[in-house]
């Protein structure tokens, strides 16, 4: 990938199969991201406009970032990169412009898709401070809604934005032609941690006694990231047992997570 400071941009080489779990949430992403782009003769014949904006919402470490790759690779679309955090903290002036520039730059990139992690940063709502001077945040946010607003004749340009934080966003970025889509990315149920840890563990040498379903039901409320972390630490254990060691065994699954603690709780996600 290309980097400028602040920007990422690539085709991502994710896949759809590599996120377990969340089977209709992939389908939805599908029809809103490839279609308007594979098919877009059909949406003009039927005189539909294409989603603009979606925002996903969720747990941290539950697949958004992944989702918005994903979705970038199956349409063959190049996906720059933009954190809320980082443009946040730049000069005055320089986190617009680089929003400026990404638009322009994806533009001329089509099809493309611009991602924004911790969306919150930038599109928070705004403070109705009683001062006159417009903070960071706001002109960020005044900067992205003129830029949404301009994609109307631009074709094959679609925003992709994640937020842990979902009620912080600022209402603006919810009018029709800007946000369209909201969809909340869900920490994983057993069937998806199933999927997750054949996911993360399909190119390790797994010893026939590893039940990963037995794991994914005692993993109850893990993340994505979280069992990513788990395969990989067991495979640790396993060479930090014998560094000669050929194949990673049930008991060094259970010793990596009898020692971990999910971060999210029960009351976080109901
Ligand atoms: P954050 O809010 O912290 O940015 P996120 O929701 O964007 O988190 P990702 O960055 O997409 O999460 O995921 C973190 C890691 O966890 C990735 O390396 C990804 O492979 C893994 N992961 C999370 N969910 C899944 C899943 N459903 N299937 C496979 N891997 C997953």
């Amino acid at each position: 990938p290309s980097i400028t400071r602040g920007v990422t941009v690539e085709i991502p080489k994710v896949t759809w199969e590599d996120i377990g779990g969340l089977k209709d949430l992939k389908k939805k992403l599908q029809q809103a991201v490839e279609w308007p782009i594979k098919h877009s003769a059909a949406f003009s014949r039927l005189g539909i406009s294409p989603v603009r904006g979606i925002l996903l919402h969720g747990p941290p470490g539950c697949s958004k970032t992944t989702l918005a790759k994903a979705a970038a690779h199956a349409a063959q679309a190049s996906f720059f990169s933009l954190s809320g955090a980082e443009m946040y903290s730049m000069y005055v002036g320089e986190g617009e412009a680089l929003l400026r520039n990404t638009f322009q730059r994806a533009r001329l990139a089509a099809p493309s898709i611009i991602f924004f992690d911790e969306a919150d940063v930038v599109a928070a709502k705004r403070g109705g401070s009683s001062s006159n001077s417009t903070t960071v945040g706001e002109r960020l946010l005044s900067t992205l809604l003129t830029e949404m607003d301009g994609l109307e004749e631009a074709k094959g340009i679609l925003v992709l934005a994640a937020t842990n934080r979902p009620h912080a966003i600022d209402v603006a970025l919810m009018r029709p032609g800007r946000f369209d889509l909201v969809l909340y990315v869900p920490p994983p149920d057993l069937e998806a941690r199933c999927e997750i840890l054949h996911v993360h563990s399909r190119n390790m040498k797994i010893d026939d006694d590893v039940d990963l379903r037995r794991i994914a039901e005692d993993t109850d409320l893990f993340t994505g990231a979280e069992l990513e972390g788990l395969c990989r630490e067991a495979g640790i254990v396993a060479l930090r047992e014998s560094i000669d060691a050929t194949v990673v065994s049930d008991r060094h699954f259970e010793t990596v997570k009898a020692s971990l603690k999910p971060a999210l709780t029960r009351a976080e996600i109901d």
